[in-house]
Protein backbone atom coordinates (compact mmCIF):
# COMPACT_ATOMS: atom_id res chain seq x y z
CA UNK A 1 0.00 0.00 0.00
CA UNK A 2 2.87 2.29 1.26
CA UNK A 3 4.87 1.49 -2.23
CA UNK A 4 1.16 2.51 -4.45
CA UNK A 5 1.18 5.68 -2.63
CA UNK A 6 4.75 6.42 -3.06
CA UNK A 7 5.13 5.46 -6.88
CA UNK A 8 1.35 5.10 -7.88
CA UNK A 9 0.59 2.49 -10.84
CA UNK A 10 -1.86 3.65 -13.46
CA UNK A 11 -4.87 1.85 -11.12
CA UNK A 12 -4.20 4.04 -8.25
CA UNK A 13 -3.65 7.25 -10.77
CA UNK A 14 -6.88 6.82 -12.52
CA UNK A 15 -9.05 5.85 -9.01
CA UNK A 16 -7.57 9.63 -7.94
CA UNK A 17 -5.57 7.73 -5.42
CA UNK A 18 -2.28 9.87 -4.82
CA UNK A 19 -1.61 12.52 -3.21
CA UNK A 20 -2.56 15.01 -6.10
CA UNK A 21 -5.55 14.39 -6.08
CA UNK A 22 -6.44 13.67 -2.57
CA UNK A 23 -5.44 17.50 -1.56
CA UNK A 24 -6.42 18.80 -4.78
CA UNK A 25 -8.40 21.36 -3.18
CA UNK A 26 -5.83 22.78 -1.21
CA UNK A 27 -3.10 23.01 -3.84
CA UNK A 28 -4.82 25.32 -5.56
CA UNK A 29 -4.37 25.46 -9.59
CA UNK A 30 -1.20 23.94 -11.30
CA UNK A 31 -1.71 26.08 -14.68
CA UNK A 32 -2.38 29.44 -12.59
CA UNK A 33 0.39 29.00 -9.66
CA UNK A 34 2.77 26.49 -11.21
CA UNK A 35 5.45 27.00 -8.70
CA UNK A 36 3.36 27.80 -5.47
CA UNK A 37 1.73 24.72 -6.96
CA UNK A 38 4.86 22.50 -6.80
CA UNK A 39 6.00 24.01 -3.49
CA UNK A 40 2.67 23.08 -1.59
CA UNK A 41 2.19 19.78 -3.29
CA UNK A 42 6.46 18.58 -2.37
CA UNK A 43 5.66 19.46 0.72
CA UNK A 44 2.62 17.51 1.45
CA UNK A 45 4.08 14.73 -0.40
CA UNK A 46 7.21 14.81 1.98
CA UNK A 47 5.12 14.44 4.62
CA UNK A 48 2.35 11.96 3.63
CA UNK A 49 5.93 9.76 2.76
CA UNK A 50 7.39 10.51 5.89
CA UNK A 51 4.61 9.00 7.92
CA UNK A 52 3.77 6.30 5.86
CA UNK A 53 5.88 3.57 7.90
CA UNK A 54 3.30 4.72 10.69
CA UNK A 55 0.75 3.25 8.64
CA UNK A 56 1.19 -0.37 8.98
CA UNK A 57 0.03 -1.96 12.50
CA UNK A 58 2.84 -3.45 13.91
CA UNK A 59 4.26 -0.09 13.90
CA UNK A 60 1.54 2.15 15.19
CA UNK A 61 1.64 -0.31 18.13
CA UNK A 62 4.98 0.35 18.71
CA UNK A 63 5.78 4.49 17.96
CA UNK A 64 2.57 4.62 20.94
CA UNK A 65 4.90 2.45 23.06
CA UNK A 66 8.22 4.68 21.86
CA UNK A 67 5.59 7.77 22.87
CA UNK A 68 4.93 6.79 26.05
CA UNK A 69 8.97 6.11 26.73
CA UNK A 70 9.85 8.81 25.41
CA UNK A 71 6.94 11.05 27.13
CA UNK A 72 8.80 9.13 29.99
CA UNK A 73 12.39 10.03 30.23
CA UNK A 74 10.76 13.73 29.07
CA UNK A 75 8.86 13.58 32.56
CA UNK A 76 12.66 12.43 34.29
CA UNK A 77 11.31 8.87 35.04
CA UNK A 78 14.24 7.71 33.05
CA UNK A 79 14.17 4.54 35.84
CA UNK A 80 10.84 3.52 35.03
CA UNK A 81 11.96 3.83 30.95
CA UNK A 82 14.97 1.58 31.39
CA UNK A 83 12.50 -0.55 33.01
CA UNK A 84 10.00 -0.77 30.09
CA UNK A 85 12.59 -1.25 27.36
CA UNK A 86 14.19 -4.68 29.56
CA UNK A 87 13.56 -7.33 26.23
CA UNK A 88 13.47 -4.85 23.70
CA UNK A 89 16.00 -5.28 20.92
CA UNK A 90 17.68 -2.13 19.99
CA UNK A 91 17.37 -2.37 16.44
CA UNK A 92 13.34 -2.68 16.88
CA UNK A 93 13.79 0.40 19.13
CA UNK A 94 15.66 2.39 16.80
CA UNK A 95 13.60 2.11 14.29
CA UNK A 96 10.05 3.34 16.54
CA UNK A 97 11.93 6.01 17.69
CA UNK A 98 13.16 6.48 13.27
CA UNK A 99 10.07 6.25 12.50
CA UNK A 100 8.51 8.37 15.16
CA UNK A 101 11.05 10.99 15.20
CA UNK A 102 11.02 11.27 11.12
CA UNK A 103 7.51 12.74 11.06
CA UNK A 104 8.33 15.33 14.10
CA UNK A 105 11.33 16.76 12.32
CA UNK A 106 9.44 16.68 8.83
CA UNK A 107 6.79 19.01 10.88
CA UNK A 108 9.30 21.07 12.40
CA UNK A 109 10.96 21.45 9.08
CA UNK A 110 7.68 22.27 7.63
CA UNK A 111 6.56 24.92 9.87
CA UNK A 112 10.09 26.69 9.51
CA UNK A 113 8.86 26.86 5.76
CA UNK A 114 5.82 28.48 6.47
CA UNK A 115 6.74 30.35 9.13
CA UNK A 116 9.51 32.01 6.19
CA UNK A 117 6.91 32.36 3.51
CA UNK A 118 8.05 29.31 1.84
CA UNK A 119 11.82 30.92 1.05
CA UNK A 120 13.62 28.08 2.70
CA UNK A 121 11.71 25.76 0.83
CA UNK A 122 14.10 23.79 -1.53
CA UNK A 123 11.98 24.68 -4.74
CA UNK A 124 12.38 28.57 -3.71
CA UNK A 125 16.34 27.80 -2.98
CA UNK A 126 16.84 26.78 -6.16
CA UNK A 127 15.00 29.30 -7.81
CA UNK A 128 16.95 32.09 -5.96
CA UNK A 129 20.10 30.50 -7.26
CA UNK A 130 18.27 32.42 -10.77
CA UNK A 131 16.73 35.98 -9.46
CA UNK A 132 19.42 38.62 -10.13
CA UNK A 133 20.80 41.13 -7.23
CA UNK A 134 17.74 42.72 -5.65
CA UNK A 135 15.00 40.70 -6.84
CA UNK A 136 13.60 37.44 -4.30
CA UNK A 137 12.76 34.19 -6.03
CA UNK A 138 9.69 35.09 -6.47
CA UNK A 139 10.06 36.84 -9.22
CA UNK A 140 11.90 33.99 -11.13
CA UNK A 141 8.28 31.78 -9.62
CA UNK A 142 6.24 34.68 -11.41
CA UNK A 143 7.68 34.14 -14.82
CA UNK A 144 7.73 30.87 -14.28
CA UNK A 145 3.90 30.59 -13.76
CA UNK A 146 3.16 32.92 -16.72
CA UNK A 147 4.94 30.99 -19.23
CA UNK A 148 3.54 27.72 -18.11
CA UNK A 149 -0.05 29.68 -18.63
CA UNK A 150 1.29 29.28 -22.41
CA UNK A 151 -0.58 26.82 -24.28
CA UNK A 152 2.32 25.94 -26.83
CA UNK A 153 4.69 24.51 -23.21
CA UNK A 154 6.04 20.88 -23.78
CA UNK A 155 5.33 18.07 -21.38
CA UNK A 156 6.92 15.08 -21.15
CA UNK A 157 5.72 12.23 -18.78
CA UNK A 158 8.44 10.45 -18.19
CA UNK A 159 7.10 7.93 -15.58
CA UNK A 160 3.98 7.84 -13.27
CA UNK A 161 6.51 10.33 -11.27
CA UNK A 162 8.55 12.16 -13.38
CA UNK A 163 7.72 14.83 -15.57
CA UNK A 164 9.38 17.25 -18.01
CA UNK A 165 8.21 20.55 -18.43
CA UNK A 166 10.21 22.55 -21.50
CA UNK A 167 8.16 26.55 -21.85
CA UNK A 168 10.09 29.60 -23.67
CA UNK A 169 12.91 29.77 -21.41
CA UNK A 170 12.90 26.79 -18.89
CA UNK A 171 13.58 23.73 -18.64
CA UNK A 172 11.98 21.68 -15.73
CA UNK A 173 12.13 18.21 -13.99
CA UNK A 174 9.00 17.82 -11.70
CA UNK A 175 9.65 15.06 -9.02
CA UNK A 176 8.06 13.69 -5.61
CA UNK A 177 9.57 16.01 -3.89
CA UNK A 178 11.74 18.67 -5.91
CA UNK A 179 11.68 20.99 -9.15
CA UNK A 180 14.54 21.17 -10.69
CA UNK A 181 14.80 24.09 -13.00
CA UNK A 182 17.16 25.71 -15.68
CA UNK A 183 16.71 28.47 -17.87
CA UNK A 184 17.66 27.88 -21.50
CA UNK A 185 20.27 30.22 -22.03
CA UNK A 186 23.07 29.16 -19.54
CA UNK A 187 22.34 25.44 -19.82
CA UNK A 188 24.31 22.80 -21.96
CA UNK A 189 22.45 19.90 -22.78
CA UNK A 190 24.15 16.68 -23.60
CA UNK A 191 22.86 13.11 -24.81
CA UNK A 192 25.43 10.83 -22.67
CA UNK A 193 24.02 7.91 -22.43
CA UNK A 194 21.22 5.18 -24.07
CA UNK A 195 20.50 1.61 -23.49
CA UNK A 196 17.15 -0.40 -25.40
CA UNK A 197 15.12 -2.70 -24.54
CA UNK A 198 13.13 -5.10 -26.64
CA UNK A 199 9.25 -4.98 -25.88
CA UNK A 200 7.99 -8.47 -26.32
CA UNK A 201 9.82 -11.17 -27.51
CA UNK A 202 7.47 -12.11 -30.59
CA UNK A 203 7.51 -8.33 -32.29
CA UNK A 204 10.67 -7.02 -33.48
CA UNK A 205 9.44 -3.68 -31.95
CA UNK A 206 12.33 -2.01 -29.55
CA UNK A 207 12.27 1.23 -27.16
CA UNK A 208 15.29 3.24 -26.53
CA UNK A 209 16.01 5.03 -24.09
CA UNK A 210 18.21 7.97 -23.53
CA UNK A 211 19.53 9.80 -21.07
CA UNK A 212 20.41 13.74 -21.19
CA UNK A 213 22.41 15.59 -18.34
CA UNK A 214 21.38 19.49 -18.24
CA UNK A 215 23.87 21.64 -16.33
CA UNK A 216 23.93 25.15 -16.23
CA UNK A 217 26.49 27.82 -16.40
CA UNK A 218 25.14 29.82 -13.32
CA UNK A 219 27.04 29.68 -9.84
CA UNK A 220 24.66 27.78 -7.37
CA UNK A 221 22.55 25.69 -10.02
CA UNK A 222 22.10 22.40 -9.53
CA UNK A 223 22.32 20.27 -12.44
CA UNK A 224 20.26 17.31 -13.65
CA UNK A 225 19.41 14.44 -15.69
CA UNK A 226 16.28 13.53 -18.15
CA UNK A 227 15.96 10.14 -19.35
CA UNK A 228 13.46 9.52 -21.79
CA UNK A 229 11.85 7.75 -24.45
CA UNK A 230 14.23 8.05 -27.75
CA UNK A 231 10.78 8.86 -29.72
CA UNK A 232 10.17 12.33 -27.27
CA UNK A 233 13.68 13.25 -28.29
CA UNK A 234 12.96 15.01 -31.52
CA UNK A 235 9.48 17.07 -29.50
CA UNK A 236 12.25 18.49 -26.94
CA UNK A 237 14.34 19.52 -29.31
CA UNK A 238 12.13 21.28 -31.13
CA UNK A 239 11.11 23.08 -27.99
CA UNK A 240 14.69 24.11 -26.43
CA UNK A 241 16.23 26.91 -27.66
CA UNK A 242 19.49 25.57 -27.80
CA UNK A 243 20.98 22.51 -29.67
CA UNK A 244 21.26 19.62 -27.98
CA UNK A 245 24.52 17.86 -28.18
CA UNK A 246 24.83 14.34 -28.47
CA UNK A 247 28.03 12.16 -27.50
CA UNK A 248 29.78 10.32 -30.19
CA UNK A 249 28.91 6.81 -28.53
CA UNK A 250 25.53 7.51 -29.42
CA UNK A 251 23.19 6.03 -31.73
CA UNK A 252 19.47 6.17 -32.21
CA UNK A 253 17.82 3.37 -33.71
CA UNK A 254 15.54 3.48 -35.69
CA UNK A 255 12.25 2.92 -35.65
CA UNK A 256 10.33 -0.09 -38.40
CA UNK A 257 8.36 2.90 -39.52
CA UNK A 258 11.56 4.88 -39.92
CA UNK A 259 13.35 2.55 -41.65
CA UNK A 260 10.22 1.71 -43.68
CA UNK A 261 9.74 5.58 -45.17
CA UNK A 262 13.60 5.26 -45.93
CA UNK A 263 13.09 2.69 -48.60
CA UNK A 264 10.20 3.96 -49.81
CA UNK A 265 11.91 7.07 -50.69
CA UNK A 266 15.11 5.59 -52.41
CA UNK A 267 12.18 3.16 -54.39
CA UNK A 268 10.33 6.94 -55.30
CA UNK A 269 13.60 8.43 -56.37
CA UNK A 270 13.84 5.39 -59.25
CA UNK A 271 10.43 6.57 -60.86
CA UNK A 272 10.45 9.40 -63.23
CA UNK A 273 9.44 12.79 -62.38
CA UNK A 274 6.06 14.10 -62.98
CA UNK A 275 6.07 17.75 -63.86
CA UNK A 276 3.58 21.09 -63.34
CA UNK A 277 3.34 24.68 -63.33
CA UNK A 278 1.02 24.48 -60.60
CA UNK A 279 1.87 25.76 -57.49
CA UNK A 280 2.55 23.20 -54.90
CA UNK A 281 0.92 23.97 -51.31
CA UNK A 282 1.63 22.08 -48.25
CA UNK A 283 1.54 19.03 -47.88
CA UNK A 284 -1.98 18.44 -46.03
CA UNK A 285 -1.06 15.22 -43.88
CA UNK A 286 1.91 17.18 -41.99
CA UNK A 287 0.89 20.95 -43.36
CA UNK A 288 4.66 21.49 -43.04
CA UNK A 289 6.25 20.51 -45.54
CA UNK A 290 5.25 21.48 -49.45
CA UNK A 291 3.62 18.67 -51.28
CA UNK A 292 6.06 16.74 -53.62
CA UNK A 293 4.30 13.75 -54.64
CA UNK A 294 1.71 13.14 -57.01
CA UNK A 295 0.23 9.26 -58.07
CA UNK A 296 0.15 8.68 -61.72
CA UNK A 297 -0.54 4.97 -63.12
CA UNK A 298 3.05 3.91 -64.52
CA UNK A 299 2.96 0.37 -63.72
CA UNK A 300 2.13 -2.68 -65.84
CA UNK A 301 -0.30 -4.54 -62.81
CA UNK A 302 2.81 -7.26 -62.66
CA UNK A 303 3.14 -6.73 -59.22
CA UNK A 304 0.76 -7.17 -56.58
CA UNK A 305 -1.23 -9.85 -57.90
CA UNK A 306 -2.28 -10.96 -54.81
CA UNK A 307 -4.65 -8.23 -54.88
CA UNK A 308 -7.07 -9.05 -57.22
CA UNK A 309 -7.07 -5.56 -58.38
CA UNK A 310 -5.43 -3.08 -60.93
CA UNK A 311 -3.63 0.23 -60.06
CA UNK A 312 -6.18 2.95 -61.59
CA UNK A 313 -5.07 6.70 -62.63
CA UNK A 314 -5.39 8.75 -59.92
CA UNK A 315 -6.09 12.37 -60.85
CA UNK A 316 -5.79 14.60 -57.31
CA UNK A 317 -3.32 16.92 -57.71
CA UNK A 318 -0.46 16.84 -55.90
CA UNK A 319 -1.15 17.38 -51.99
CA UNK A 320 1.36 15.04 -50.05
CA UNK A 321 4.66 15.30 -48.76
CA UNK A 322 7.15 11.83 -49.85
CA UNK A 323 6.91 11.25 -45.49
CA UNK A 324 3.47 11.71 -45.22
CA UNK A 325 2.65 9.33 -48.73
CA UNK A 326 4.74 6.53 -46.94
CA UNK A 327 3.32 6.71 -43.34
CA UNK A 328 -0.07 6.57 -45.40
CA UNK A 329 1.13 3.52 -47.32
CA UNK A 330 2.61 1.97 -44.50
CA UNK A 331 -0.45 2.21 -42.25
CA UNK A 332 -2.45 0.27 -44.53
CA UNK A 333 -0.11 -2.56 -44.59
CA UNK A 334 -0.15 -5.80 -42.61
CA UNK A 335 1.97 -5.23 -39.63
CA UNK A 336 2.77 -8.97 -39.32
CA UNK A 337 4.04 -9.42 -42.93
CA UNK A 338 7.05 -6.81 -43.12
CA UNK A 339 8.31 -8.29 -46.06
CA UNK A 340 5.91 -7.76 -48.53
CA UNK A 341 5.23 -4.11 -47.66
CA UNK A 342 6.45 -2.80 -50.35
CA UNK A 343 5.45 -5.16 -53.12
CA UNK A 344 1.77 -4.12 -51.62
CA UNK A 345 -0.79 -1.93 -52.50
CA UNK A 346 -2.29 1.30 -50.91
CA UNK A 347 -5.29 3.41 -52.26
CA UNK A 348 -4.84 7.07 -52.69
CA UNK A 349 -5.88 8.80 -49.59
CA UNK A 350 -8.70 11.49 -51.62
CA UNK A 351 -9.85 9.34 -54.31
CA UNK A 352 -9.30 5.78 -53.41
CA UNK A 353 -7.33 4.76 -56.60
CA UNK A 354 -5.01 2.10 -55.87
CA UNK A 355 -1.20 2.34 -56.63
CA UNK A 356 1.85 0.75 -56.25
CA UNK A 357 5.40 1.90 -55.50
CA UNK A 358 6.05 2.24 -58.94
CA UNK A 359 3.05 4.81 -59.70
CA UNK A 360 4.74 7.40 -56.69
CA UNK A 361 6.40 10.22 -58.59
CA UNK A 362 7.93 12.94 -57.56
CA UNK A 363 6.79 16.70 -58.68
CA UNK A 364 8.88 18.53 -60.54
CA UNK A 365 8.40 22.23 -61.78
CA UNK A 366 10.16 23.01 -64.44
CA UNK A 367 12.75 25.61 -64.44
CA UNK A 368 12.44 25.70 -60.36
ZN1 LIG B 1 3.46 15.78 -45.25
ZN1 LIG C 1 -6.18 10.35 -55.96
ZN1 LIG D 1 0.79 0.30 -59.82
Amino acid sequence: MSGCIIYPPTEFMSLGLTVKDIFAHWLGSENEFFIQYHIKRSTITLLVHSILPLGSREFIHDSFFSGYIVGLIYLDHIDVAKLLFTGESPIRLLIVIYITIGPLCMLNEIGEWFIHDWALHPIAQNLSAYSNSNTSWITVACDINTEYRRVDKLIIITNSITRIVVTDNWIIKVTPYKLYVAHQNDTTLVVNKSDTHVMSPTTRDQVQYINIQVSSLRAMTQGFDIRLNALTFEDLQDKVSRPIIVSQNITFHKTMLDLFIDTFKKEVDKNPFYETVQELERCIGCMQAFSNIKLMKLCNNSIGNRHHYDCEMCYCRPMWCVECMAKWFASKQDDNELDTWLSSKCTCPVCRAPFCILDVCYVRVPND
